[in-house]
């Protein structure tokens, strides 16, 4: 039983299902936050600091590395039907975090299965 199934309370049929895009949303609103986070602690504040140039090299590299895992982990947000990705970018836009572009596609679906986000997540 994956965890994510012991999320909630209250028994089971009582709650109104979390739809795909409610989960979409929550994912990319603290991945969000840890991008800031990083980009302020690793490129933002070392300059301000009276720090060592090792100790900021150091910092700017853990930044990196932090970066690096997070469009690797926190970034994505597999798609519940078909598994594929659609964190990231498509995930902000289908979040209203960031902007729609004329060219972009709509959001309402999985671009990769078509299922539509405001289905229950299963
Ligand atoms: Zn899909």
């Amino acid at each position: 039983m994956p965890a994510y199934h012991r999320r909630g309370s209250g028994y089971r049929g009582q709650r109104v299902p979390q739809t795909i895009r409610e989960r979409l949303r929550r994912r990319m609103l603290w991945s969000n936050t840890i991008l800031i986070a990083i980009a302020f602690l690793g490129f933002a504040l070392p300059p301000l600091m009276p720090l060592e140039p090792d100790a900021r090299r150091l910092t700017i590299a853990v930044a990196a590395v932090s970066l690096v895992a997070w469009a690797a982990f926190a970034r994505r947000f597999p798609c519940p039907r078909c598994g594929r990705d659609i964190g990231g970018m498509f995930g902000n836009r289908a979040s209203g975090f960031a902007p729609s572009g004329r060219d972009d596609k709509p959001t309402d679906r999985c671009p990769h299965c078509g299922v539509s986000l405001d289905e229950p997540c299963p």
